[in-house]
């Protein structure tokens, strides 16, 4: 009996895969006992206590060469904290449908996509998919651990995964099903001002690390005007800046000692993390010695692909678009583009609007529609290849 794919997202939903902690094994165990119950070769990936990725590859044809390009659909398993359930309109760890909406934590980012590639495999695997003869075509779906927090499921897949047999990637984060084929690279930064102690009626006698802090912010945001922002990428822009958060002083009648500034960069090429480093350190300098730099984030670069890529004009072509968009947010294409070398687009139903938000969900609309855009693109992709 197939499984219905609003069903599927229930079941998914239901898995409490907040990070912190995570905790994505037993979603992932779901996923890899059906997959390869519909015949799937899969192999669950270890990532750290109760946490693991899934590779599941469908192979329809033993005779198949190891370098036959295949398309790869790839989903993170987490999703950011439930906040405070009261605030929610029902239960977040249900799906509850109203007005055509389904309402979930991870429903919109990104368990709905990843309930569309199940439906995709369980259509491809029964012979029900939409487009005939494309079931004799490889993919794979792999879902992955740790997105919204540290990537380390991605990490530990690019390290050890083989790329030959692959030819494109897409990845199921929320587009409203618009092809998205690039976004901005981010990179975080812990800047630390060290100061001396004193009484607060002599404070000639010490050192105001929250002075030190403010003088340096304000100088970080006039040479960010005058040097970055005229940086244009034709694609993704120009960079941006944004000074999040500040912690200093233990009391109000002590200069303080230490003062922590914390700073987030969308960089976009040929802007590098290097570059960024350099620059504050040259303006923290020209406020005190005293003072550390430290990356509070892996740095991850910005992607792109071009319009004429042929894994762009597939996917357009599949969701019947006749333009792709820039994806605001970050997001694995760019370990997959970066570290495996592979073009990727970015495809799945509902709004960036709706990620990480109370009473998030995915219009079922959309919800439905990927599982044909996504039989498209295995379409499409294998008829590309056929072609080359
Ligand atoms: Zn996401």
């Amino acid at each position: 009996m197939t499984r219905d794919i609003v069903a599927m997202l229930r079941d998914l939903v239901s898995f409490d895969t907040q990070n912190p902690p995570g905790n994505e094994e037993p979603l992932v165990k779901y996923c890899n006992d059906f997959l390869s119950g519909l015949g799937f070769e899969t192999q669950l990936i270890p990532v750290a206590p109760n946490r693991a990725n899934l590779v599941a590859m469908w192979r329809p044809c033993t005779s198949l060469q190891d370098d036959q390009r295949q398309l790869v659909f790839s989903g993170h398993a987490d999703t950011v904290p439930i906040g405070d359930p009261t605030l929610w309109h029902s239960p977040p760890l249900e799906i509850s449908e109203s007005d055509g909406k389904l309402y979930g934590r991870g429903s919109c980012d990104m368990k709905g996509s990843i309930a569309a590639f199940l439906a995709v495999a369980q259509n491809i695997a029964t012979g029900t998919a939409s487009i005939p003869g494309i079931s004799k075509r490889p993919f794979t779906i792999i879902l992955t651990a740790d997105e919204e927090m540290g990537f380390r499921g991605i990490t530990a897949l690019t390290r050890q995964f083989s790329v030959p047999s692959v030819g494109g990637v897409i990845i199921g984060e929320p587009t409203r099903n618009i092809p998205g084929i690039g976004h901005k690279g981010v990179a975080w930064f812990q800047i630390t001002f060290h100061g001396q102690a004193a009484h607060a009626s002599r404070p000639d006698l010490g050192k105001n690390a929250i002075l030190m802090a403010t003088k340096f912010c304000e100088r970080l945001m006039a040479d960010w005007q005058a040097s970055w922002s005229p940086l244009v990428h034709p694609l993704l822009g120009s960079p941006t800046i944004n000074i999040g958060k500040i912690t200093g002083g233990i009391k109000t009648n002590v200069v303080p000692e230490r003062c922590d500034v914390w700073v987030d960069c969308r960089i976009v090429p040929p802007l590098e993390v290097t570059d960024l480093n350099h620059r504050f350190e040259e303006i923290a300098r020209q406020v005190t010695k005293n003072v550390t730099i430290t990356p509070d984030l892996v740095p991850s670069l910005a992607y792109s692909l071009p319009l004429d890529h042929p894994l762009v004009q597939i996917s357009l072509k599949a969701a019947r678009r006749e333009s792709p968009q820039i994806f605001p947010a970050f997001t694995e294409a760019s370990h997959y583009f970066h570290a495996l070398k592979l073009p990727v687009v970015i495809l799945g139903p509902g709004s960036i609007e709706q990620c990480h938000t109370t009473d998030e969900y995915v219009a079922r609309s959309e919800l439905e529609a990927a599982v044909g855009i996504y039989e498209r693109c295995l379409k499409y992709f294998g008829d590309q290849i056929a072609q080359a």
